[in-house]
């Protein structure tokens, strides 16, 4: 699960991570009330920013042709206006994809002067099977660029899991960014504090990008999170419900909504090619097979390690929404499972949900043959798939 950087700034701040004051807004009325209050605190600017599930806002554009969706106003008139331009309005940057989203929250915060802009992320290293927290001089541009053409300008710091992210780490990190004096202290503090933030959280990724050196009180410079993203492992959301509560379904596809309230694992995708699969690697494993017999997967879709009555109705009326949809393909290892029961429930299924497109079975397992005989008798027109790969083939063929 993600959420907004005012939700991400909320919450690093908790631990200790400096951000810039600021309020998050859903009019523009509200936006030129907390621009208001910031000026008359003594801020010379303020930033609107525009509240997505997806970076590169300030290089985006909108639908309607205005460029960027972080601006620095420098009047309560300028935020107002730029408020009424982008609230409402489809924000396209390179990470939205051309569809874009819709701006329905804008984060009025302090503008500040910015002296340098690095790069700061805690992410899981697979390969070292640990934590490790990385940081670039490079900031504000696209890590994977900077990856791929100056790699030595990335510097990690891996973390033995029990002990957590030490302190000299932190000052070794902060080093590396060329932090000097008190801002080696700075910096420590707030690596570890985000490095804190990851761990408590059961985050699977937070990225500052930029980290930033601005001109603080008295000219003197400090370090602020300017940007914040986090990534939340969801298989460890059960443990937070404060972080739950942050979930925004406008940011998510209306689909996999609406399967996630079934205990469904749906993901959509643009083929043509339906599946309904029990466990995910067998899920994986046949759309690999879908593509394999010259076929485009339209979803991934794991009924967990049972697939009931009920659940089998919800997918097959979530895969029916989608009009791309020719051909499903329903791949079930009856493990633990009885393929007689799971035939049961398709057969029940394809009759409540009146189900029209061409439905190929894969069986397989426990009580299979009951199972497969079940679906003959039903009198549905249910093509059967002897093998998986005999499946596939039939899948593609009848989608054709
Ligand atoms: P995105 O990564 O989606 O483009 P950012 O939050 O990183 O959005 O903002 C883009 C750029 O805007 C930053 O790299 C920074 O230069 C500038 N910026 C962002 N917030 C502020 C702020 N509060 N004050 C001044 N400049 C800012
Ligand atoms: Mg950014």
């Amino acid at each position: 699960m993600n959420i907004h950087e005012y939700q991400a700034k909320q919450l690093l701040a908790r631990f200790g991570v400096s951000v810039p004051p600021g309020e998050a807004v859903g009019t523009p009325d509200e936006a030129r009330a907390v621009a208001k209050r910031l000026l008359a605190d003594g801020h010379a600017r303020v930033v609107v920013k525009a509240q997505i599930h997806a970076g590169g806002r300030g290089k985006g554009t909108f639908k309607t042709g205005l460029q960027g969706g972080v601006r620095v106003c420098a009047s309560a008139d300028e935020v107002l206006e730029r408020a009424q331009a982008m609230l409402g309005q489809v924000l396209v940057t390179r990470q939205t994809g051309p569809e874009g989203r819709v701006v329905g929250k804008l984060l009025i915060e302090a503008g500040v002067r910015i002296l340098r802009e690095y790069y700061c992320a805690v992410l899981l290293d697979r390969a070292a099977g640990c934590p490790v927290v990385m940081v670039s001089t490079e900031g504000g541009m696209e890590i994977e660029e900077v990856a791929a053409r100056t790699p030595e300008r990335i510097v990690r710091e891996w973390v033995n899991p029990t002990l957590g992210l030490q302190p000299f780490q932190a000052r070794k990190l902060a080093v590396a960014l060329g932090c000097q004096g008190d801002l080696i202290r700075a910096g420590e503090k707030l690596l570890l504090g985000v490095y804190r933030a990851w761990w408590e959280c059961d985050a699977s990724l937070v990225e500052l990008n930029p980290l930033a050196l601005v001109e603080g009180p008295a000219g003197r410079p400090t370090l602020l999170a300017l940007d914040g993203k986090v990534g939340l492992d969801d298989n460890g959301l059960f443990r937070h419900p404060d972080l739950q509560a942050l979930r925004d379904l406008a940011e998510e596809a209306p689909l996999e909504v609406e399967a996630s309230h079934h205990g469904l694992n749906y993901i959509k995708l643009d083929g043509s090619i339906a599946c309904l699969v029990n466990g995910a690697g067998l899920a994986m494993a046949t759309m690999d097979l879908i593509q394999h017999c010259g076929g485009q997967p339209a979803n991934f879709l794991d009924v967990g390690g049972g697939a009931s009555v009920e659940q089998v109705t919800a997918a097959f009326q979530i895969i029916m929404k989608d009009p791309n949809v020719r051909a499903i393909l329903v791949n079930i290892f009856g493990g633990i499972m009885d393929c007689d029961v799971i035939a049961t429930g398709i057969v029940q299924a394809v009759k409540d949900t009146n189900l029209k497109l061409p439905l190929v079975v894969r069986l397989e397992g426990n009580n299979v043959r009951a199972g497969k005989q079940r679906l003959k008798d039903s009198g549905l027109p249910i093509l059967s798939g002897d093998s998986m790969a005999d499946a596939a083939r039939t899948a593609v063929r009848v989608a054709a």
